[in-house]
């Protein structure tokens, strides 16, 4: 083979706000691995951080993006149930295979976890080798009908959501407050209403986010914090009593304290998003938890049978990824597509190999 044969475009991260799209060595596919042609890697939140910020996980040069969908470009030796242009999605989280976490399948909290994307190579490459361990836990996930790469793609975000929501217990007749209205806090929305929620309300306060929101079947009142206490606001809308769930898809410590004090008597609030590690503390008033009977959960990432139900739920349209979608742009204009996914004028923004 031609030695250009042998190489492939890819974003490299080389440090904060340092990215350059160029010609790096095509990855091999060796033994056990898979090797997969991108055709749409999406940009996370995450993305976002690493390339203002970096992030102690992701050693520059590195490739990042792990909200990956594309084909099977080639099998490693001995792997067997694969073949060439089968259209897959990946699991991000990879574990050690051995710990409790792992082997109750929460590869997601895996105390020695690597990831794509972080320790190893991401997306925003045309080409993303998928490391032995990876192949072996089963993370090549492959593609149900009726569904797009784009869509595909964004199996990753939603199946964290899954997560999410999976502690929460969510059932007809719930009220669901979601403080966010991103690219999260819409994909909760749909979520909840899959779930069977009866009344969902979105709080935010960018004027563009709430704009998108407003023609969202998922969204039954937005609360727009610019102009409205939303803790008061909520109160009245509930008729004093709060809302069953209450998720946080924003990192704000603040709307946090807001969460636990909108929450129903038995009321199950997540902390969904993180908070920057220098201002992650709150003030929370315990008696809030104690005398309502609040239950408080996190989330972090997710977990393989997570992908499939999020999988099941874009191809069936249960989940309409599609409107989650607002901005396409090819491997060449990486940054500009990082800096629109940070401007909050749209939601999910997508690298496709299609634009
Ligand atoms: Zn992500
Ligand atoms: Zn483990």
């Amino acid at each position: 083979m031609e030695q250009r044969d042998r190489l492939m475009k890819a974003a490299v991260f080389e440090g904060p706000e340092r990215m350059s799209v160029k010609q790096v060595p095509r990855p091999e596919c060796r033994m056990g691995e898979v090797l997969v042609k991108v055709k749409a890697c999406a940009v996370c939140g995450t993305d976002i951080r690493i390339y203002y910020h970096g992030q102690k996980n992701v050693i520059p040069p590195h490739i990042i993006g792990h909200e990956i969908a594309g084909i099977v470009a080639e099998v490693g030796e001995g792997v067997s149930d694969y073949e060439a242009d089968e259209p897959v999605t990946l699991v991000t989280s990879v574990g050690c295979g051995k710990c409790k976490y792992c082997q109750m399948g929460y590869v997601n909290l895996c105390p020695s976890g690597k990831a794509l994307g972080y320790f190893y190579s991401g997306g925003f490459a045309q080409y993303i080798a998928v490391p032995r361990e990876a192949v072996r836990q089963e993370s090549v996930l492959k593609l149900p009908q009726g569904i797009s790469f784009e869509e595909a793609s964004i199996v990753e975000p939603l199946s964290c959501c899954i997560n999410g929501q999976d502690y929460l217990k969510i059932e007809p007749g719930d009220t669901v407050a979601i403080f966010g209205a991103g690219p999260i806090g819409r994909m909760h929305a749909e979520l909840a209403r899959a779930g069977g929620a009866s009344r969902i309300i979105l709080i935010d306060l960018s004027p563009q986010r709430l704009q998108l929101a407003r023609d969202c079947s998922s969204i039954d009142c937005i609360v727009d914090v610019e102009r409205e206490d939303p803790v008061e606001k909520i109160l009245e809308l509930t008729q004093g009593e709060g809302a069953d769930v209450a998720i946080v898809a924003c990192s704000s410590g603040k709307a946090q304290q807001q969460a636990l004090q909108i929450a129903a008597k038995k009321g199950r609030v997540s902390f969904f998003a993180g908070l920057s590690k220098q201002n992650s503390t709150i003030e929370l008033d315990s008696n809030i938890i104690h005398y309502k009977e609040i239950s408080v959960f996190g989330a972090f990432a997710s977990y393989r049978e997570q992908y499939l139900r999020a999988l099941e739920l874009i191809s069936s349209g249960k989940v309409k990824a599609m409107g989650l979608i607002t901005h396409r742009f090819p491997l060449d204009r990486i940054v500009e597509a990082i800096e629109t996914a940070k401007s909050g004028i749209g939601l999910k923004v997508v690298i496709t190999d299609e634009t």
